[in-house]
C-alpha cells in the first residue's frame, strides 16, 4: 500500500510517500481502507519533533503519521463482535492514517449514521471531539456563561464556537484578519477581536466592564497565554490546549494567582475519549448535531495523499478556514 512515511524529524518536505505492507489487524483490532484522512496540527507536533518526548503520543521513527480517518471496514481481527466488513467507520487518536489501510483497535472506530458522508465523517472526529470536550467536559459551559476561543476561524475553533453557542454562552474569539472575522461571526461569535490590530485582553476587559471571561480556550500557545491567564474572570478556568505559534513550557504560579486564583488545565484529547462510550457518545452528539444542520462545518481542500506535504504547509501558515483532507483511495 501507499502510506505517507516519516523517517526523520523535520519540515513538511520529510513526508514522503512510500510503499510498505498492508497491516494485519491484531486480535481486537480492525483493518479500516481509508477514503479520506482529516489533516490535523497534531500532525504537524509529530512530523516536526515536538511530540518527540510525549509520553501519550508516542513518535517513533519511521512512522506513518496521521491520527484521523474515514473509511470502510476490510477485515476484522479476532474477538471483534460489533463492527462487520464493508461498515463505513470513522475514527481518531489512532496514528497511521495517511495511509491506504490502517489497523484500528475496535473500541475506537465510530460507525458512520447512513446520511453521514466520508469527508464528514473523516473531517467531524478529531476537531470535532476536541471541541466537544472542551465545551461540555474541561469546562462545561452554561447559559449565561462566557468563553474567550483563539483562531476562532480554525478547525476546531468554528466548532468550538458552534457548540458554545448552543449551550448558551457569549462567545468572544481572535482572528487575524477581517475575513476570518466574517468566518467567526458566521459560526456565531459574538464580538470577533482582530488581534493584530487590537490587544485582545484589553478588549476582553473592555467588552466584559473589567471582570474578564469564565474560561478561556487557548490553541494559540506561546503568543498568547499570558494574556489569556488575565483574560479569566475570578476563579475561572484558563484551558491551554495547543501550540499552533509554539509551546508554552512554563507558566509561573503567581501569574495565575494574581489574575484572581485562576485555574489552569493543559488536556489532551486521549484523556477525554478513553472508552468505546464515550468516543461513541462525543460523536454521536456531533453527527446527529450536522444532521440537523444545526452544526455546520467547511472543508477548505481536499489534497491528494501524495502530497500531504502541501497540506502541512496549509496549515501552519495559517491559511486554514475549515477542515483540510487527504485524499486517499
Ligand atoms: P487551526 O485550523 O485552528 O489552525 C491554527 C490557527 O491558529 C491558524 O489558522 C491561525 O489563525 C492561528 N495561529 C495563531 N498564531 C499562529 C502561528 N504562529 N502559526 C500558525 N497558526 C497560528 O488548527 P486546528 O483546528 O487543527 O487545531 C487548533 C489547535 O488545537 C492546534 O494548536 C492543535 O494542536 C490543538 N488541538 C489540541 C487538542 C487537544 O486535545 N489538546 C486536540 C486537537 C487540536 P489566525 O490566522 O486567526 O491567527
Amino acid at each position: 500500500m501507499k502510506a505517507i512515511s516519516i523517517n526523520q524529524f523535520g519540515g513538511p518536505e520529510v513526508c514522503e510517500i512510500q510503499e510498505t505492507a498492508i497491516p494485519a489487524p491484531a486480535a481486537g483490532e480492525v483493518l479500516v481502507r481509508v477514503a479520506y484522512s482529516g489533516i490535523n496540527f497534531i500532525d504537524v507536533y509529530m512530523r516536526n519533533g515536538t511530540y518527540a518526548r510525549s509520553h501519550t503520543y508516542k513518535t517513533p521513527l519511521p512512522m506513518v503519521i496521521g491520527m484521523e480517518a474515514s473509511g470502510t471496514v476490510e477485515a476484522i481481527g479476532d474477538g471483534v463482535s460489533d463492527i462487520k466488513v464493508d461498515q463505513r467507520v470513522a475514527f481518531c487518536l489512532s496514528r497511521g492514517s495517511y495511509a491506504e489501510y490502517v489497523a484500528v483497535p475496535a473500541w475506537k472506530l465510530v460507525p458512520l449514521p447512513g446520511d453521514i458522508s466520508l469527508e464528514i465523517g473523516a473531517a467531524a472526529m478529531l476537531q470535532g471531539c476536541t471541541a466537544h470536550y472542551l465545551s461540555h467536559s474541561a469546562f462545561p459551559l452554561q447559559r449565561g456563561q462566557s468563553c474567550l476561543v483563539h483562531a476562532g476561524a480554525g478547525g476546531v475553533g468554528q466548532l468550538l464556537i458552534q457548540f458554545a453557542k448552543h449551550l448558551g454562552a457569549t462567545v468572544f474569539t481572535t482572528v487575524s484578519t477581517p475575513e476570518k472575522a466574517d468566518i467567526a461571526s458566521s459560526r456565531g461569535a459574538d464580538h470577533c477581536i482582530l488581534y493584530r490590530d487590537t490587544n485582545f485582553r484589553e478588549e476582553i476587559m473592555k467588552l466584559t466592564s473589567g471582570k474578564g471571561v469564565d474560561v478561556v480556550y487557548d490553541s494559540v500557545g506561546k503568543t498568547t497565554i499570558a494574556d489569556s491567564i488575565r483574560c479569566v474572570r475570578r476563579r475561572g478556568l484558563c484551558v491551554l490546549f495547543g501550540a499552533s505559534s509554539g509551546v508554552v513550557d512554563a507558566i509561573e504560579p503567581l501569574a495565575l494567582a494574581e489574575a484572581g486564583s485562576v485555574f489552569f488545565t493543559r488536556p489532551h484529547l486521549a484523556d477525554y475519549m478513553v472508552t468505546a462510550d464515550e468516543i461513541r457518545g462525543r460523536a454521536g452528539d456531533l453527527f446527529r448535531l450536522v444532521k440537523e444542520k444545526r452544526l455546520s462545518m467547511t472543508i477548505d481542500t481536499v489534497f491528494p495523499l501524495a502530497d500531504a506535504a502541501s497540506a502541512h504547509r496549509h496549515i501552519e501558515g495559517g491559511k486554514t478556514r475549515g477542515k483540510l483532507l487527504l485524499q486517499v483511495q
